[in-house]
């Protein structure tokens, strides 16, 4: 695996893969659910390029990018074992030169969840995945239904401005008690870590509820309420039923819905989420 930081070396090794191109771009921290991105990549694709970049213009000046967490070595490590061909680190200074000031935004699927309580976060997001789209030109992008909205808008925005890309979105990978990876659960105390399990354990009451036959969007985001305020370590953000692609909160009876939901386990803020039907 061969590792690069700047944009035209980037270009210059991007040009030597033959066959098709598949990119996981990630923030680093590596665990099994970006590696389960990686190798769904290898299986499908003829090269696989990674990136690691904690991306600052996702980040609120209240967020935690200075103590996000960082271990490029180890990392480095993960993606070759797996068989990752180019790992692309690049700078902020190299992603946002001095006098950067051009934006992608994708308009109704970021206003709400996420969204709503991270007004710039998808404004980031979309613009550094453009750049790394552009400068990567992969046929295939992997991307986690952790981030259940972000999949949904990149969805938005490779349809919406034509990108030559598949976007392929690949399954919440879970510790064994529930709780969905996360570069910031590392961010949790043992006493926070063992709270933070009522997510997971929330959302498998709905679905098991829904599967039931409790088909009422308010019902099942009533029940998940009452389950995670049982909690005296979490503080539920945000509940929501909502439909899976437009994100529109969902009212009366549901075929299928997106459960999700963001709480706080004293300063980490964790998300997760659940699709039933
Ligand atoms: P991040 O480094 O947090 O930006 O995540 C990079 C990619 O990995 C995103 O597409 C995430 O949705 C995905 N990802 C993160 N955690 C998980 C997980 N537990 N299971 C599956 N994908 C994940």
């Amino acid at each position: 695996m061969k590792t690069i930081t700047t944009i035209p070396e980037l270009r210059a090794e991007r040009a030597k893969l033959n066959g098709s191109v598949g990119f996981v771009p990630t923030m680093g921290y590596l665990h099994e659910g970006h590696l389960s991105l990686a190798r769904r990549a290898c299986e499908e694709c003829a090269s696989v390029v990674a990136s690691i970049f904690v991306n600052p213009t996702q980040f609120a000046p209240s967020e935690d990018l200075a103590s996000y967490p960082r271990d490029l070595a180890r990392d480095s490590r993960l993606l070759e074992e797996v068989g990752v061909n180019l790992l692309w680190t690049p700078t902020p200074d190299e992603m946002y030169a001095e006098g950067y000031q051009t934006w992608v935004t994708v308009d109704e699927v970021t206003k709400v969840l996420e969204g709503a309580s991270r007004p710039t976060h998808f404004r980031g997001v979309t613009t550094v995945v453009t750049k790394l789209f552009n400068a990567v030109q992969p046929q295939k992008a992997y991307f986690g239904q952790k981030d259940a909205q972000q999949a949904v808008v990149i969805r938005r925005m490779v349809q919406d401005l034509n990108f030559p890309i598949e976007v392929i979105v690949c399954p919440i990978v879970r510790e064994p008690d529930g709780l969905a990876l996360s570069s910031r659960n590392t961010y949790l105390n043992p006493d926070q870590r063992q709270a933070a399990t009522v997510l997971s354990r929330s959302l498998n009451a709905a679905r098991d509820a829904f599967l039931a036959g409790e088909h009422d969007a308010h019902k099942l985001r009533a029940l998940i309420t009452e389950i995670v305020n049982a909690e005296p370590m979490v503080t539920l953000e945000y509940i929501s039923c909502a439909h899976p692609d437009t994100l529109q909160e969902l009212h009366g009876a549901v075929e299928r819905a997106l459960l999700s939901m963001a709480a706080r386990v004293g300063k980490t803020r964790l998300i997760d989420n659940i699709v039933v039907g």
